[in-house]
């Protein structure tokens, strides 16, 4: 493990977790607070991490959340888990108004002469490459750029990264696999054959049709068939956070494919997965990203989804019981309400509890 983030500087620990809403109908995204360390001390015995920032709208969100409730806008770390817009374009704005120490965020641009060979075309050139990615993933190399600018601490979220004396252990994606997605993505040519087996995009009808079934308790209705989230899902950065104890898992739009490479890593550490206190449900609760297999590795007392207001497919309600099925109490950011969640965090005296999403009896096919 390479320690290349910061120490902390206090061990009273508690935590709170704070889930900002994101777009409405279609468009889910994530915009994700953590702040850690003695929170009812001052600000320089605590640790305020951004994971991702939705889109623009909620980056001014993230930043009004920021003073309003953890009254600062100085942040630790900055967290780009991959390059999508609904994820990555806010985080310029927090970058833009709050005065940011370090971001984890992946360079796929400075992959490219890894990469080269890993597609048919055997003429194809790192730079032609290079240029493609950083033009196809303008969200992300603007954030690089202004980071770079600002004099904050780059680091590319690899498996094995870990910062604030252990406190984050990145779990995933290792760098091998990440650049075999790279070649995967939809902005480089067609990959060589022998890449499918990273995971297969399954091409999906035009117009899906909603089939209802019934769904109990003992029923299992998560398929574990082949992966069918995107390259750029999986890349994204799955994250662990251990508090006081208390383990926070955060998943970006991992798919199956990623999240079990996850876990597999956190065995091999000696770290189980299935007594985390927070999941991060991954890619807004979509159906793609979580199987009955992912879900022997990875349960949580709490689990969050973050979907937006009014969306048809976001969380899936098939999902949603499966992580009730294992035992997790289910919140989800879908009502253009912020949701959090914390231990031994300071009482916020307007705020309620929130509702737990219920048992759908009908669940989506
Ligand atoms: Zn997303």
């Amino acid at each position: 493990m390479t320690p290349i983030l910061p120490e902390t500087r206090d061990t009273n620990m508690a935590y709170e977790i704070d889930y900002i809403p994101v777009g409405d109908g279609e468009k889910s995204g994530d915009a994700i607070l953590l702040r850690f360390g003695n929170l009812i001390g001052p600000r320089s015995e605590q640790t305020v991490v951004v994971i991702d920032g939705g889109f623009k709208d909620s980056g001014e969100k993230i930043v009004e959340h920021l003073s309003t409730y953890y009254g600062t806008t100085e942040v630790d770390l900055v967290v780009s888990t991959h390059p999508d817009a609904d994820h990555a374009s806010g985080l310029s704005v927090v970058l833009e108004n709050c005065t940011v120490t370090n971001l984890l965020i992946h360079k796929p641009w400075e992959h490219a002469e890894d990469i080269k060979s890993l597609f048919k075309d055997g003429r194809i050139t790192a730079s032609g490459l290079e240029e493609k990615l950083e033009k196809s993933l303008q969200h992300a190399s603007d954030l690089e750029a202004m980071a770079r600018e600002k004099g904050i601490k780059i680091v590319e979220p690899f498996q094995g990264v870990t910062g604030f004396s252990n406190v984050m252990l990145v779990l995933g994606p290792s760098q091998e696999y990440y650049e075999g997605l790279l070649a995967l993505f939809r902005s480089t040519p067609s990959p060589i054959e022998s890449l499918a087996k990273l995971l297969a995009p399954v091409q999906k009808a035009a117009e899906e049709v909603i089939n209802w079934l019934e769904d109990t308790f003992e029923i299992d209705l998560l398929n574990d068939d082949d992966d069918t989230t995107s390259a750029e899902n999986n890349s994204s950065a799955v994250i662990l956070f251990t508090i006081d104890g208390h383990k926070l898992l955060f998943t970006g739009d991992a798919g199956k494919t990623g999240l079990l490479s996850a876990a597999e890593y956190a065995e091999g550490q000696g770290i189980a997965l299935t007594d985390l206190s927070f999941l991060d449900v991954p890619h807004h609760g979509s159906k793609r990203n979580l199987s009955s297999k992912v879900l022997a590795k990875i349960k949580a007392g709490t689990a969050f989804v973050s979907a937006a207001e009014g969306s048809p497919k976001h969380p899936a309600k098939k999902v949603t019981n499966a992580l009730k099925k294992h035992g997790a109490r289910v919140y989800v950011n879908n009502k253009g309400n912020t949701i959090q969640h914390g231990h031994n965090a300071p009482d916020r005296s307007n705020w309620g509890p929130a509702p737990e999403e219920i048992f759908h009896s009908r669940v989506e096919e």
